[in-house]
């Protein structure tokens, strides 16, 4: 059966770096039917709308997004498609890939971020010149569906369980009922948890990243110590990203759009088509998925490689390459 992909480029090297992509899947037999659509500052600056409503209901109906990059406009284009998925969990692997000079070459983890509520659900108030104030919202039912995905993540890809970050010391309610809600789940599956207070797991991922695989954080904590260990593993061109939801996925790169190096054609298109490779293993084609990884890694190895990991090949050369190898 067909499969319909949405399939978003945006802006800056989001151009470049997504048609790259489209064409990796291209090359192999898979039965996708790419729908190409609008959004970003471009996008904006001709409309005055960064988001248009067609590419909402696109993204919405779809089998899976693969998503770009927008520049300015990022928070006006990407919360609201999060919200079309429903995407209850951000999904960020931080390893080191061949070629990359990382801080920890040893890093090989994976952020399981809650992408709904805790501090970002948005209910800020200015009550005085002086006073403002932010409602935190952790419900047990968002975080008992992040925990059930955690369970069956963990025992699809073979870990023994997973760590959960938080701060329920201090903030006894809200994670708390995080932490509660998350260990109850993993307990009645069978999968086992470590709880990790998320200001010492800062120091000890830095110190040695071996001690974690799968680390479980509510929202903001999830936002910041990915990027943490997104240091640690150095590339930010090529760390993917999946936002699932519990019917369909969007998918992209954690980079942005990188206007510095936009139109030149040098963008590395890794981790584009490396969030092509979870799209493809999120529908359940493993097995393609894997073959793009390797593929990717055979590239990055033994070249061609863009500039930003010293070599002096274009997309279109590195993406050539992948393909040749698939
Ligand atoms: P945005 O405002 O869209 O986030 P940015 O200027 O913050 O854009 P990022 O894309 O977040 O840029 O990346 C920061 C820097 O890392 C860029 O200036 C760029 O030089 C480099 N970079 C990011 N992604 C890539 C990539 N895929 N290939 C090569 N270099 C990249
Ligand atoms: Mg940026």
């Amino acid at each position: 059966m067909t499969e319909e992909i949405t399939v978003i480029p945006g802006d800056g090297i989001g151009q470049e770096v997504t048609p790259a992509a489209v064409e990796v899947l291209e090359a192999l037999e898979v039965d996708f039917a790419f729908q190409e659509a609008e959004a970003g500052d471009y996008v904006r600056s001709e409309t005055g709308e960064a988001l248009p409503e067609d590419t909402y209901d696109l993204v919405a109906s779809t089998d899976a997004t693969l998503f770009g990059a927008v520049g300015e406009t990022a928070a006006d284009v990407i919360l609201p498609l999060r919200d079309a998925v429903d995407s209850f969990v951000n999904v960020r692997p931080a390893t080191v890939y061949p070629g990359v000079d990382a801080v920890r070459p040893e890093t090989d983890l994976v952020f399981l971020r809650e992408n709904t509520e805790g501090v970002y659900s948005g209910h800020e108030d200015r009550l005085s010149d002086d006073l403002s104030t932010l409602t935190r919202v952790v419900t047990s039912s968002a975080s008992e569906q992040l925990a059930a995905f955690a369970c069956e993540f963990v025992e699809d890809n073979g870990y023994d369980g997973f760590h959960v970050a938080h701060k329920a010391n201090v903030m006894r309610e809200t994670d708390g009922r995080f932490r509660d809600s998350v260990v109850s789940v993993a307990d009645e599956r069978g999968v086992e948890t470590e709880e990790v207070l998320m200001d010492a797991f800062a120091t000890h991922v830095c110190l040695d990243p071996t001690q974690f695989d799968v680390v479980v954080c509510p929202n903001l904590a999830g936002d910041v110590l990915s990027d943490l260990a997104a240091g640690l593993v150095g590339g930010l061109g090529m760390l993917p990203s999946a936002n699932i939801g519990p019917e369909r996925g969007l998918f992209e790169p954690v980079h942005g759009s990188a206007p510095d190096i936009a139109g030149e054609g040098i963008a590395n298109p890794a981790a584009t088509i490396i969030s092509a490779a979870m799209m493809l293993e999120h529908l359940g084609h493993d097995e393609e998925g894997k073959r793009v990884r390797d593929a990717v890694e055979g590239v990055l190895e033994d070249g061609p490689r863009t500039p930003d990991l010293g070599g002096d090949a274009s997309t279109a050369d590195v993406t050539d390459a992948i393909v040749d190898r698939l």
